[in-house]
């Protein structure tokens, strides 16, 4: 059930080579899809940052059977250039357990792509990003870090901007500076959702922070 989760104790004890075959000595993951759905976008940074490795997380155990799956099979056709052996995918949930995995500023960059709206008012405790949440998320980012925030819901790009600018660990990049992240135009399209967005010509709500 999605009520019970085998969880390392604390980082160091994640066997990331079980997750990433190739991985060096003293490499460590940087970049964080959280929520990750089906993996396109994480298939995405994949193939923009070779050198670096990403991870998606996802509580759902079909979603992220299917990820992994997808991952093996991306290995096995590329495996004369060795692409997509940075990508991984692990089933958790990140609401609880991203310090078990993470260390303290050890993230680049976390996304939150599409995250389920939780409408109703007694549900926003479940809402991915919250003020409690925020702390955590800030505990594992590196000073510096940004942190990628994509929804098609108007109410809830209103919620996330203003608990995140209430944090004092956080800070709005502008619109230019977001505008000049080369991931932003793939923050619209490169997830399953986004995909159905575009498709339905709805609206996309992009909000980037800085951790500082
Ligand atoms: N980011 C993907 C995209 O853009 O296509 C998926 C968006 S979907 C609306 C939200 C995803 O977050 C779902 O797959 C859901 O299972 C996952 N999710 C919700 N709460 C989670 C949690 N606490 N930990 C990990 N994943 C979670």
């Amino acid at each position: 059930a999605d009520h019970s989760f085998d969880y390392p104790a604390r980082p160091e004890d994640v066997d990331w080579r079980s997750m990433y075959p190739s991985i060096q000595q003293g490499q460590q993951v940087s970049f964080a899809d959280v929520g990750c759905g089906y993996g396109g976008f994480l298939v995405t940074l994949g193939e923009m940052f070779p050198e670096k490795l990403s991870i998606g997380m996802e509580i759902r155990v079909k979603v992220s059977d299917y990820v992994v799956d997808r991952v093996a099979a991306l290995r096995r056709r590329c495996a004369d250039t060795g692409a997509y052996q940075n990508i991984a995918c692990l089933r958790t949930n990140a609401m609880k357990y991203l310090p078990n995995y993470f260390s303290k500023g050890q993230l680049e960059k976390m996304f939150f792509l599409y995250p389920d709206p939780h409408f109703k008012r007694a549900k926003h405790k479940w809402r991915i990003i919250n003020q409690a949440l925020l702390s955590e998320y800030a505990y594992v980012l590196r000073k510096g870090g940004l942190v990628y925030t994509m929804t098609d819901v108007e109410d809830l790009h209103k919620w996330i901007v203003t608990h995140m600018e209430e944090h004092p660990l956080y800070e709005r990049l502008t619109e230019e500076e977001a505008n000049a992240d080369p991931i932003t135009p793939k923050l619209y399209q490169s997830s399953e959702e986004g995909a159905k967005v575009v498709r339905n010509k709805g609206d996309h709500f992009l909000a980037i922070f800085r951790r500082l």
